[in-house]
């Protein structure tokens, strides 16, 4: 048995989600970076960040609430969801905040009642392309719809400010942010005839984080986006919204077995946390979000193992054919890295499974940490 511990625990290593933000701000220098809180907004991680110097990007007045209640200027945060209910948007104008984003004639009206004059953002459509996360395809609207749209906003008396974009969650191809970032231009050349000038391009999120692979450096977005930003008409301000990249791999999942069994010739493993109390990006990517993964057992013979939750829905299999040590037993923990990202957020009670309690380390390494970094073979 391992050591005792309440589990299911997600560790959160502070020290590596200060790693990770400076050196996505380091790889992208001149670009201001708005962390996405809803990725996790645990209080301690947005109090680091803040710390840090990160800005923050924003879904709801409860997600300002609580920025505010740790000291961060709401003048300085983004409210980059662009369909909000009305009560917020009062609520957020109210407080400071001053830059909304929108892609519908519906938040045009709401913005201009609520929040009069305010700068907005308006949201272009991303093309679908290779994210190993399929988070786009809700919001934004072409070109030529967004210049419509923000001549619709600056006639209603607000103050056409930005575009924005988002690629998809955990975009593995560098060159997705190019095709956006040339419409991007066009818009600009387009509103330009009709005298609007931008301020700001919102680059969103996206940027990968690793899991059981490593994705390209992020030299290489930031190529892809300098170049994209030189050819733009005019320069502009770039922000970046990023989430899972500065969390992500701070995080690891302690849970413990709660019984094997053999079915049909194949070995499964149940945990105590599965897609519906912590690990919901399993359900939602069909599987295919290799969080690397070890046990406290360690033993030299590895046996394959399907990873499932605690529920009695068989949709809580959080991976298959993960290798683990052969004689798997009841009560071994079983580490799942990666994990700092959308994970507590996203979890319900489901069949009466709580979702992981969070503790927060800092200056000491968490739980197999270590061991976790790089691919654990048969991954
Ligand atoms: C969720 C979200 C992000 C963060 O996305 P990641 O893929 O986690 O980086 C950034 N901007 C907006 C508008 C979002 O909705």
């Amino acid at each position: 048995m391992a050591r005792p511990v309440s589990t299911p625990e997600l560790v959160i290593d502070l020290d590596a989600v200060a790693d990770a933000y400076r050196g996505i701000a380091a790889a992208l220098p001149g670009i201001a970076v708005h962390y996405a809180t809803k990725c996790n907004p645990h209080p301690d991680v947005l109090r680091r960040l803040h710390a840090l110097g990160s800005r923050f990007e924003i879904a709801s007045a409860a997600e300002l609430e609580l920025l505010e209640t740790l000291g961060v200027a709401p003048g300085e945060v983004l409210y980059s969801n662009p369909v909000k209910p009305v009560a917020h948007i009062a609520r957020a104008f109210a407080t400071g905040v001053w830059r909304f984003a929108f892609d519908s004639h519906d938040e045009i009206a709401k913005l201009a009642q609520v929040a009069p004059g305010a700068a907005v953002v308006v949201r272009l459509a991303a093309p679908r392309t290779r994210s190993d996360v399929p988070s786009e395809g809700k919001f934004g609207v072409d070109p030529e719809q967004a210049v419509e749209l923000v001549l619709a906003a600056r006639a209603r008396g607000l103050r056409p400010y930005g575009v924005a974009f988002h690629v998809g969650s955990q975009m593995l191809a560098p060159d997705a942010w190019s095709r956006p970032l040339r419409a991007v231009g066009w818009l600009m050349e387009r509103l330009a005839e009709h005298g609007v000038r931008l301020s700001m391009v919102d680059l969103g999120g996206g940027f990968p984080a690793r899991y059981a692979a490593s994705p390209l450096p992020l030299a290489e977005y930031a190529a892809v986006i300098e170049a994209g930003l030189a050819g733009l008409p005019y320069g502009v301000e770039a922000v970046i919204e990023p989430g899972r990249a500065v969390v992500a791999e701070a995080g690891t999942l302690v849970a413990s077995v709660i019984g094997t069994a053999l079915r049909g010739g194949a070995r499964w493993a149940h945990l105590d946390v599965g897609a519906f109390n912590g690990l919901m990006e399993s359900l939602e990517t069909g599987n295919r979000l290799r969080f690397p993964v070890r046990d406290s057992r360690d033993s030299a013979q590895r046996d394959r193992f399907h990873l499932t939750g605690p529920t009695c829905d068989s949709q809580d299999t959080i991976l298959f054919d993960v290798e683990l040590s052969a004689d798997l037993s009841v009560g071994d923990h079983v580490y799942l890295g990666s994990t700092g990202a959308y994970t507590t957020v996203y979890a319900s009670h489901f069949n009466g499974f709580a979702p992981p309690t969070v503790r927060c380390v800092s200056g000491q390494a968490a739980p197999g940490r270590g061991a976790l970094v790089g691919a654990p073979p048969g991954q």
